[in-house]
């Protein structure tokens, strides 16, 4: 019975990717069932332009030897996770640096970035009673997409940096040329991180019995570090009351925790050399993470990055700002998740909370109208970038704002908000403006370490998953 359903799907899968290869003969011109490389036949934004194609090719052709990172099944656990978020049944908390960087790169970084997601989870499955799926932004997020191809200071004009695997931070010509062999180095950094988080999340570290010990030192005297130790003493007090009742303290759900990789399929030269045929379901996945998603700099529906999103069968996300007709989202939809699964498809808005109150009705009713079904997430970080005092920073008060109007809408319309995508660092930046911390625009400078966008602190993040709990609470 199971297989003859699992046939059924398949056989609509090839029925539904014969429809759409025909409708990109008509739109291009390009024979077009999809494979790792078919995107090469579309146009593509935002790729680097190597000066060597040989040692690109040397340095690809080495990857495409290199073990997955991440195993398909994996990508089904996460969708079926996905799939009860979409029907309000868990809440997705996704964060991370916006740029990870390679100087950046120790045990500290990745445990402290760990134990705050890990916080953020517990304080939102405690506080809004459900499920969460946590949902890093690390481990391969090392490619940037750039409003502007060049950056100018003063009289002297560069490439712009985009990201580690790419080229170097550095105001120098010598770090701006794209270099292949970066692309090994972002490999081998997400596999050593990865390997970390696996460790920290089968070894008890990730477990339910250590929530105390997860409070990050600098915020032991934080009103939001002491509202978290509250919590935290609450869980435990009824972990000793369950153990008095006879629950099994070593049971796995008490000692380990489940935890997912994602970053954004920009660079897809990498993105094509770690996606693999999967023996168990004949189908490709892209083995970089186990979620990806695409920019708003690169959706375009003609264009080569949605080519690429449709053909490989992890979970994925697009980020979609106030730009987006409603009637393209839903072609987009259809082109992503020809088969309507539940839990494919992520819509990330990001927007501002003005334009969400306006726009996001429009988008959900035409999806609505169309039978679509998706997972709604807000991304409350891109809409609200702004400089004061000659930086890149955002307002602790305009990102929640925008949450808040996420959830209104939502609210409103009877769908399911279904999750926030935040840029956040477990260290104790000062780049994004406000918070209970109080980050002022003259702080901005003292702690100033992101390579890219400005990111929550521990004490902003964790501030921000308190609203969320706030507003799961039924
Ligand atoms: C990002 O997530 O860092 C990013 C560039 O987002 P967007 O594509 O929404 O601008
Ligand atoms: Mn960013």
């Amino acid at each position: 019975n199971l297989k003859a359903r699992v046939g059924g799907r398949r056989s609509l899968m090839v029925r539904a990717i014969a429809a759409d290869s025909k409708e990109l003969r008509l739109s291009n011109g390009t024979g077009a069932k999809w494979f790792p490389a078919s995107w090469r036949n579309f146009p593509v934004q935002q790729q680097p332009d190597y000066p060597d194609a040989d040692k690109l090719k040397g340095t690809l052709s080495e990857l495409s030897t290199y073990p997955p990172l991440i195993f398909a099944g994996e990508c089904r656990t996460l969708q079926s996770r996905l799939a009860k978020v979409a029907v309000g049944e868990g809440f997705i908390v996704q964060g991370g640096d916006c740029a990870e960087a390679f100087t950046q790169f120790n045990a500290n970084n990745i445990r402290d970035f760990y134990r705050l997601l890990l916080q953020m989870a517990l304080v939102v499955a405690f506080g809004g009673g459900v499920p969460v799926v946590k949902l890093g932004r690390i481990a391969g997020q090392f490619a940037k997409p750039r409003s502007a191809g060049m950056e100018k200071k003063g009289d002297v004009e560069l490439p712009s940096y985009r990201g580690d695997i790419i080229n170097g931070p550095e105001f120098t010509s010598e770090a701006r040329v794209p270099d292949p062999h970066r692309l090994v180095r972002a490999y081998n950094h997400s596999a050593a991180t990865l390997n970390l988080l696996r460790g920290f999340s089968s070894g008890g570290y990730g477990g339910l019995m250590r929530v105390s010990k997860w409070n990050l030192d600098f915020m032991a005297n934080s009103a939001e570090g002491k509202h978290y130790m509250d919590l935290a003493r609450r869980v435990d007090e009824a972990i000793a009351f369950m153990s008095a009742w006879g629950l099994d303290l070593n049971s796995p759900v008490l000692n380990t925790t489940e935890f997912f990789t994602s970053h954004e399929c920009l660079l897809l030269d990498y993105e094509e050399t770690l996606t693999r045929l999967d023996s168990t379901t004949d189908q490709f996945y892209d083995c970089s993470a186990h979620y990806l998603w695409m920019g708003e700099r690169t959706r375009q529906l003609d264009h080569a990055h949605v080519e690429f999103m449709r053909g490989i069968q992890n979970p994925i996300g697009v980020k979609v700002s106030d730009k987006m007709d409603p009637r393209d989202l839903v072609t987009m939809i259809a082109k992503l998740n020809p088969n309507n699964t539940p839990g494919r498809l992520t819509v990330i808005t990001r927007m501002g909370a003005k334009a969400m109150r306006e726009k996001l009705p429009k988008l959900i009713e035409a999806v609505r109208q169309a039978g679509q079904i998706v997972v709604w997430v807000t991304d409350p970080m891109h809409g609200n970038t702004e400089t004061v005092a000659g930086y890149k920073t955002r307002r602790f008060e305009n990102i929640r704002n925008e949450i808040e109007a996420f959830f209104d809408v939502h609210d409103s319309m009877g769908t399911i908000a279904g999750g926030v995508h935040l840029e956040m660092t477990g260290n104790n930046v000062t780049e994004c403006i406000g918070g209970g911390s109080q980050v002022s625009a003259e702080d901005l400078e003292s702690r100033y370490h992101t390579h890219c966008d400005p990111r929550l602190n521990a004490e902003q993040a964790l501030e921000i998953a308190f609203y969320v709990a706030s507003r799961l609470k039924k």
